[in-house]
Formats: structure tokens, C-alpha cells, sequence
């Protein structure tokens, strides 16, 4: 054989052989490797696994019947794992398969309007939402080198509240009360208000009645508000596990649309369950209980919670996080352990009073116990010029009118700051089924503060509202566009809104015979 002949025969041979082995590879099954651990014991709520070797913290896994569950805690000798679904549907010796991703949760515009499960499953009986993708329900906060300072306001429709206890967007603020103070009613009031701000809401309902949550969906649909929210829903049967990851997932949701440039307001209610159902997982899993049987990260998990409200720097877009956390109170204790908790991590808090609430005082916002540590700074300025004096005023008021309740001789001065105390307290009185734009608020502010309402009286309060609400259309324009592009009112322009309101006082009166 010729040099050549050998080398062209080598090269054929090589050719053949390479085939061979490509033919071979691409026999070869594909392997798909699938750890599986085994159930050790239920309880409801927990699972403990052997096996799984490698699983890490809030890693997926599924039981042999679909039901998903979120690794909590890890052992020497067992993993703990939270069952999210029925747990009575397990049993011990059962296998379970590792996921191989973190808790995550579908994210998107197509959540829009829908009543979802923490699982993302939908209750509305519609079909599964569709999402752009999946987000981490548990995140690290935005560092601070991200935020920005909370500048614009929030308008909840409530004048108590927008004049008194401003809300920013990216702030968190507290709620908090007894029970059936009107606590879900406000966020609700804030969540409608929203309609054409272009501001998403996400209303995350844990462990309450499937009756309650019913009620505030109705409430949305028909004031078509449910068309800018979700809502999460995580329900007092739905077991501990779901009513923990709830207020995690409602987050994520918020933070896909705060990332996108949108600003978000996320409802939690309440947070008070949402820590009893952790009290629940933990003291199951073994961890030393500590106050009240919480376990002694309860502070934490609600703070890194919470740090995820923010308002993002524009080059992030600009987007923002508000967060509402609802809590009840026991006996009016604002002082228990998961109220003070809250407290110290939010930025502000309205405290509702059962008080206010018997007396019809609604929204029975007790003024004096209520904060916003950053909400003052977000005002229009022109609402600021308006409303500034007036919480300090009506603080001092309500202690004037205890005093004066002792039958002591009143000299003409208190008793005209009695006077108009109890116009603005009847001014500040709102059906929840009542929203007042930024507009009108001003409009009653300003007569308010000018003192018109001490002209007529407590009864008519109401009815003066109202044909001032009807007359902030002859407003002109520019005084409008002036406001609302937050520039600050000239004193010829307050002049002119006050001659506008004084001249509807004085039609009301001639209409309804109010006595002057
Ligand atoms: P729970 O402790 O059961 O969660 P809650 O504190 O959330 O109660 P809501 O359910 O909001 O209280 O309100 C209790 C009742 O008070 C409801 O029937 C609601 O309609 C009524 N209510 C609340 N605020 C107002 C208001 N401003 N005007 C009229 N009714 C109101
Ligand atoms: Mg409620």
C-alpha cells in the first residue's frame, strides 16, 4: 500500500468511527436525575423528610399527591417542610421530590383583576391567569442607595386622613384597632380611590372568614375597582402554610409591577394572623417559643416584610411599594407584642377607637394617637396650606371639650374653639362608601379652616359639604392645574375658591332654611 492510499484510508476510517460514536451518544436516553426524599411524620401544617440531601431553605418540593410544599427548616436528622394544601391528604412513608427552585410565584399585567390562592391558583373561577414570569416570593429589600425619599402623595379618598395623617407613595403605614373598627373598610376606601390613578393595588386577605373576604370583593367588583387589583387570598381553613406565604407573594406580586416603573399599594390583612399562623409553624417545628409563644424571629420576619415598600430611584425606574399592614388590637392594647412590633417598623400608624366607632364617629380615627412620620412632606402644597394647623388645633380641642364637659363657666374664647372644633369634627365624618377627590377636600378645608362652617349649624355640616363639592366646577382651570401640579396657592387664588364656597353657603341656606 502507497503512503497515500494508507493516509486516505485512516482518514475514512476516522470519519466512520466519529459517526459511530455520535450514533451512540445520541442513543443514549437522556438522564433526568430525580431526588426523592421520604415523608417521616405529618402534622397539620408540617411535614418532617429524610433524604433530599443538599435541600436548602424555601426550596419546592412536591408529595406524591401534587400537594407542594416549602422547605423550612433544616435538621441534622429530618427537614422541616411547610404543606402548602391539605395535610390530612399525607401520610408518612409517602415520597416527595425535591424541585429544584426556590418558592416562586407567576407574575404579570394578566393577574389584573383576579382572586388568587398564595399558590397562584385561581378562586374566581376563571382560567389559570397568564403570566410574563416567575418572581422569588421571599426577596432582599432594595438597598438604600436605591431609594428614593417619599415625595408624592398617596390620596385615599379619606379627608381625615389626607388632611390629617397624609399617606406617601413607598411609605408604610399601620393600621390598626379592635375588632370591627372599620380597619379593612379604610384600606378598602384607599384601594377604590386608586380607580384612575393609574396606582395598582394588591389586597392580600390572611386568615380571615371566607365570608369576610367574599364581602370585600363584592365591595371591589361593584365599585369596579377589582379591575386594578389582585387579590390574595389565604383563608383562616386554608391551613398555617398558605396564610404564611401570602403577605410574601402579594409582595412579589407589587414588586413586579413597582419594577416596571408603576407605583403599587399592597393591603395586608392582617398581619396579626399572619404571625399567629407563624407562632403555629414554628412551635410544631420545635423552635423555643418565646413572648407570648412567638418564636423569636417574629420581629424579623415582618420587618424584611415591610422593607420591601419602597420608592425606587428614577434610573429603576421610579416605581413605588406603599404597604398598608392591618392589625387588630386586643381591648384597645396597642402596647401588645406584634402591635408595638409593627408600630416600630412602619412609618406611621392610624389608630382606630371603638370609642369614636359607638359614638358614629366614622371613620372612628382617634387623631390624637394617629401618626404619619413621613406623610406630612408628600401634601400638595396647596392641601399643606390648608391643613397644616389643623391636627394640632383638634387635638386641642377634644381636651378643651373634656374639661368643659365639668360645667365650668366658658369664656367667649374657648367657647368659640369649641365651636369650631365640633365643626371639624363633623366635617371630618365620612360614609366608607364615600370618596372625596383632592379638589373638593381643599375646597372644604378652606371654608373650614376660614371658619365658614361656624356660621351654620353641627346638622347642616353635611349638606354644606355638599353643595361646596358641587361647586369646586366653577373653579377656574388654572387654579386647578395649579394645585394639582403641586404648586402652592396665591392668596388672591384662596381668596377667589372662598368667595366660590361662601357664595354655595349661601345658596345652601337659602334653600334649606339653615339657621345661621
Ligand atoms: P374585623 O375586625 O372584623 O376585621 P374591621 O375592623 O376590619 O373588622 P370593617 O369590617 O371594616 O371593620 O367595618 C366594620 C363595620 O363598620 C362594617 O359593617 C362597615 O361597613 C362599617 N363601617 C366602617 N367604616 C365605616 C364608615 N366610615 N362609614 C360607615 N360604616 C362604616
Ligand atoms: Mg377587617
Amino acid at each position: 500500500m502507497t503512503p497515500e492510499i494508507c493516509d486516505s484510508l485512516s482518514t475514512v476510517l476516522e470519519e466512520a468511527m466519529h459517526e459511530v460514536v455520535q450514533t451512540c451518544i445520541n442513543q443514549v436516553p437522556q438522564l433526568h436525575f430525580r431526588e426523592i426524599g421520604i415523608v417521616k411524620s405529618v402534622s397539620p401544617g408540617i411535614a418532617t423528610i429524610t433524604g433530599l440531601a443538599g435541600v436548602g431553605i424555601d426550596e419546592m418540593v412536591r408529595f406524591q399527591n401534587g400537594i407542594f410544599g416549602m422547605i423550612f427548616d433544616i435538621e441534622e436528622e429530618y427537614i422541616g417542610c411547610i404543606i402548602l394544601g391539605d395535610s390530612s391528604a399525607l401520610s408518612a412513608g409517602s415520597e416527595v421530590e425535591r424541585m429544584h427552585r426556590v418558592m416562586d410565584v407567576p407574575v404579570g399585567d394578566g393577574l389584573l383583576g383576579r382572586v388568587l390562592n398564595p399558590l397562584s391558583q385561581p378562586l374566581d373561577a376563571q382560567t389559570t391567569p397568564w403570566f410574563v414570569e416567575r418572581r422569588p416570593v421571599e426577596r432582599e429589600a432594595p438597598p438604600i442607595m436605591d431609594r428614593l425619599p417619599v415625595t408624592v402623595p398617596l390620596q385615599t379618598g379619606i379627608k381625615v386622613v389626607d388632611a390629617l395623617i397624609p399617606i406617601g407613595r413607598g411609605q408604610r403605614q399601620l393600621i390598626l384597632g379592635d375588632r370591627q373598627t372599620g380597619k379593612t373598610s379604610i384600606a378598602l376606601s384607599a384601594i377604590k380611590n386608586q380607580r384612575d390613578t393609574g396606582v395598582i393595588c394588591v389586597y392580600c386577605a390572611i386568615g380571615q372568614r371566607g365570608e369576610s373576604v367574599a364581602k370585600a370583593i363584592a365591595e371591589l367588583r361593584e365599585t369596579n375597582s377589582i379591575a386594578h387589583t389582585i387579590v390574595v387570598v389565604a383563608e383562616a381553613e386554608n391551613g398555617p402554610g398558605l396564610q404564611y406565604l401570602a403577605p410574601y407573594v402579594a409582595t412579589a406580586i407589587g414588586e413586579y409591577f413597582m419594577e416596571s416603573g408603576r407605583d403599587v399599594l399592597v393591603v395586608y390583612d392582617d398581619l396579626g394572623s399572619h404571625a399567629r399562623a407563624y407562632r403555629e409553624l414554628s412551635l410544631l417545628m420545635r423552635r423555643p417559643p418565646g413572648r407570648e409563644a412567638f418564636p423569636g424571629d417574629i420581629f424579623y420576619i415582618h420587618s424584611r416584610l415591610l422593607e420591601r415598600a419602597t420608592h425606587l430611584r428614577k434610573e429603576l425606574g421610579g416605581g413605588s411599594l406603599t404597604a398598608l399592614p392591618i392589625v387588630e388590637t386586643e381591648a384597645q392594647n396597642i402596647s401588645g407584642y406584634i402591635p408595638t412590633n409593627l408600630i416600630s417598623i412602619t412609618d406611621g400608624q392610624l389608630y382606630l377607637s371603638p370609642h369614636l366607632f359607638q359614638k358614629g364617629l366614622l371613620p372612628a380615627i382617634d387623631v390624637g394617637k394617629s401618626v404619619s412620620r413621613v406623610g406630612g412632606k408628600t401634601q400638595l402644597p396647596a392641601f399643606h396650606a390648608v391643613s397644616a394647623d389643623l391636627k394640632l388645633f383638634y387635638s386641642q380641642f377634644e381636651e378643651l371639650e373634656m374639661f368643659s364637659r365639668f360645667g365650668t363657666r366658658l369664656d367667649e374664647h374657648t367657647k368659640k374653639v369649641i365651636t369650631h372644633g365640633r365643626r371639624i369634627r363633623q366635617c371630618l365624618k365620612q360614609s366608607s362608601s364615600e370618596l372625596i377627590p383632592v379638589l373638593d377636600q381643599i375646597m372644604i378645608l378652606l371654608a373650614l379652616t376660614n371658619g365658614l362652617f361656624d356660621e351654620i349649624t353641627e346638622e347642616s355640616v353635611y349638606e354644606v359639604e355638599k353643595s361646596l363639592r358641587k361647586a369646586v366646577s366653577e373653579v377656574p382651570t388654572d387654579i386647578v392645574r395649579c394645585i394639582l401640579d403641586g404648586k402652592p396657592l396665591s392668596s388672591e387664588d384662596r381668596q377667589g375658591i372662598l368667595s366660590i364656597a361662601r357664595t354655595a353657603l349661601t345658596k345652601c341656606q337659602g334653600t334649606s332654611q339653615a339657621p345661621l
